[in-house]
């Protein structure tokens, strides 16, 4: 028709996986347009033909119709073709050279549709545990190539039956190219197995008995969408405490999932925020603030704290099994404490087989391990401790990198960055490098997350220090490398989420970095700018007398600190004749290393208060003195500032001889805290003060310190997005190699 215009858009952003061609293609027949639509490595293609009203009135409809989970990120208008279709088509996947970078989605929780579904005794999805559609199900999790078609996914195995199929090409259904789409004729199936094995039942029978052994206070490992849950009754202690010895986790707080939120209500508060969270499709682990009549679970899941971990059901399975139930479960994941989470059947078998009385399995395999995620929400906004299921992989745009950058990461709680068509795409939670498993994990990831998007590492930016597993490894690549001072990577990635270069005042404390003076910094202040910084003040450095295990036992700082400040006698939690040990190491400078960390000043004081000598896990001590601060009002200790060093003695020394209830002692050391940054940052007197590490998961730390530092005049900066431990290190890494 004459009058008609032509038009090619390149679409990037997160639009794979999500029923974006569907959405475009009834967009386009409802206006009557010709053309296509078809994903392309990197995003999707758009090319439309008619008349301009309509092209102008698709372009402002389309992200309307699209699902939340969607993001446009940028569209870009090409040369359009000559030739056109009579009608609208949705084409195959085009495949070109380059990096893969369409924004690759995470795990989505159960859609409200599918869920009605299920629970319909009329609908042919019926209990069934699988089912999906264009707006939920797995993703990440079974994706094995881009782009993302069904049969670069491990659901290619499962040959659709004709009702399914005829769903799957039906551009007005839900389920229109839905890839992991499924039903009870054609798809993935329940296995019941004792320990060995040995199948016990298949289907819904299978699901059945998982519910009676769970009433019966058994251990069931359950494989769901990353990974297999260890399960017991959230309120039969014995079971809990079983679980506890057979996976060896002392005190490390379990979560729990409830069958509702009604459920949670029952024994935790949960703000407007929490629930948006629990109820969000990457449904993660949200720590809530237990109720009095909490008590009613068992006492071993959170034992000494006075939050807990609790998630919604987030799979068709978890919600038919809960449904059963109607009690909530301990759902921790399936591995043996520090080992990353079981993916695969043999492997669950051998390495859970010691732990769980039985397994309900199923044959839809998962590619790679996916530890839930989880968050607390701090002034209202969210505190990432964890970016699993559901919010990983994740990327931020760092538009100077270029493709193929490993941003390695830390250590402890690691994650890797790749960077990819200008995005530093962050991998999930991997865990501590420490462990084989978690190490191999970690070389494994990097070959996944840079063969998905087509690449291999062409950099290496790691941490300084050359122990870490991650710097290790990726110094043997080959590859132009580079290290970073790991407490300037945290501040870069806090400058980097909130789009900042500088300058500004970093304040960066967390349990361990190495830095650049060979000490152990850990409670610093860097004044940052581009890709340089200057430390400015410090954490008065003290003494770790029997290095990684003053790491572990909080009573070895109150020791030091004790010294330190002159006191007469011991310290609580040590005896005459550790202290005589610990006096000769000081002296021979065996086994002693310097440090300026605001984590292990934490455990000191736990120590001194008496809520942790030895930790079972890592940041026990300081969960411990938040909560038992809680939000007591408190004024500061004295303390000194002088060039730059800020001298705690004042603290130990008012904290031992005023001998005030544990409480109000802790609550004043928070204080303390936030006063030295406030005192700091005046001297400094940069506008702009970023606050990163893995302090600053401390909620009552992070929200003193960002409202005194407020009030006295600076604009603050705290990660939202990116965790503040260890795992934003990666992000921090990239940012810092862009420049
Ligand atoms: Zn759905
Ligand atoms: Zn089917």
């Amino acid at each position: 028709m004459s009058g008609d215009t032509s038009i090619l858009l390149e679409i990037r952003g997160r639009v794979q996986g999500i029923g974006f061609r569907p959405v475009a293609f009834r967009l386009a027949n409802e206006l009557h347009l010709r053309g296509w639509v078809r994903n392309d490595p990197a995003g999707a293609e758009i090319a439309l033909h008619g008349p301009p009203a309509a092209i102008t009135r698709f372009r402002q409809e389309l992200p309307r119709r699209l699902p939340a989970i969607a993001a446009l990120e940028t569209i870009v208008e090409k040369t359009p073709p000559a030739n056109w279709p009579d009608g609208f088509e949705i084409r195959t996947s085009a495949s070109a050279d380059g990096p893969r970078v369409a924004g690759i989605l995470p795990d989505l929780a159960t859609c409200p549709e599918c869920l009605r579904d299920i629970l319909d005794p009329q609908n042919r999805r019926h209990r069934y545990p699988f089912t999906n559609c264009t707006h939920c199900g797995p993703r990440y999790s079974m994706i094995t190539a881009l782009p993302y078609d069904r049969a670069n996914t491990t659901m290619r195995e499962f040959v659709m039956c004709p009702a399914c199929a005829a769903e799957y090409h039906d551009p007005l259904d839900r389920r229109f190219h839905a890839q992991p789409n499924a039903c009870p004729a054609c798809g993935p199936q329940l296995e019941w197995t004792a320990p060995d094995g040995r199948p016990l039942a298949q289907r819904d029978a299978a699901l059945l008995a998982a519910v009676e052994a769970l009433r019966a206070g058994k251990i069931v490992a359950v494989k769901g969408i990353g990974g297999f849950h260890l399960m017991v009754p959230a309120h039969d202690n014995a079971a809990v405490q079983r679980l506890r010895q057979r996976k060896r986790r002392e005190e490390k707080p379990f979560a729990v999932m409830f069958p509702s939120l009604d459920a949670i209500r029952a024994v935790c508060n949960v703000t407007a925020e929490e629930q948006a969270w629990l109820e969000s499709p990457a449904a993660p682990i949200v720590l809530l603030k237990k109720r009095a009549n909490a008590e009613e679970l068992a006492k071993d899941i959170a034992p000494g704290l006075p939050w807990m971990g609790a998630m919604l059901p987030y799979t068709p399975l978890h919600h038919l099994l809960m449904r059963e139930l109607m009690f909530p479960v301990v759902a921790t994941s399936g591995n043996l404490t520090d080992e990353p989470i079981c993916i695969d059947k043999q492997e669950a078998l051998a390495r859970l087989g010691t732990i769980a009385d039985f397994f309900l399995l199923h044959n839809r395999p998962i590619v790679r391990p996916m530890d839930d995620s989880v968050l607390a929400l701090c002034d209202e906004e969210p505190i990432m401790m964890r970016r699993g299921r559901g919010l990983a992989p994740y990327s931020l745009p760092l538009p100077q990198a270029a493709d193929g950058w490993v941003a390695a990461g830390a250590q402890m709680k690691s994650t890797l960055a790749v960077t990819a068509g200008g995005q530093a795409v962050m991998s999930p939670h991997i865990g501590d490098l420490e462990h084989e498993g978690a190490a191999r994990l970690w070389a494994d990831t990097v070959a996944d997350v840079t063969g998905l998007h087509g690449l291999r590492p062409t950099a290496a930016w790691v941490d300084a220090h050359p122990e870490y597993a991650s710097t290790r490894q990726a110094l043997a690549w080959g590859v132009p490398t580079q290290a970073w001072q790991h407490h300037h990577a945290h501040i870069a990635a806090c400058m980097a989420e909130n789009h900042l270069s500088g300058p500004a005042l970093g304040i960066a404390w967390d349990g361990t970095g190495l830095g650049t003076d060979g000490t152990i910094w850990g409670g610093e202040f860097l004044d940052c700018e581009g890709r340089d910084f200057r430390r400015v003040a410090w954490l008065r450095p003290f003494p770790l007398v029997g290095g990684d295990q003053a790491a572990r036992e909080p009573r070895r700082v109150a020791w030091s600190v004790w010294r330190a400040c002159e006191l007469p006698g011991l310290p609580p939690g040590c005896t005459a004749q550790e202290s005589a040990v610990f006096d000769g190491m000081l002296r021979a400078g065996v086994n002693v290393a310097l440090s300026s960390s605001a984590g292990r000043l934490f455990d000191a004081v736990a120590s001194l208060l008496g809520v942790c000598q030895i930790m079972s896990h890592e940041g026990q001590s300081a969960m411990r003195l938040e909560a038992l601060a809680g939000d007591m009002p408190a004024t500061p200790y004295p303390f000194k500032l002088e060039a730059g060093v800020l001298d705690w003695r004042p603290i130990i020394t008012a904290m031992v001889q005023g001998a005030e209830e544990p409480a109000l002692a802790a609550a004043r050391f928070h204080e303390t805290l936030v006063a030295m940054m406030v005192a700091v940052a005046k001297n400094v007197g940069r506008a702009d003060v970023c606050l990163s590490g893995g302090c600053f998961q401390n909620r009552r730390l992070l929200a003193g310190a960002c409202r005194q530092l407020r009030a006295a005049g600076f604009r603050v900066w705290r990660h939202r997005e990116i965790p503040p431990n260890d795992a934003g290190i990666c992000l921090g890494q990239a940012a810092l190699a862009a420049g």
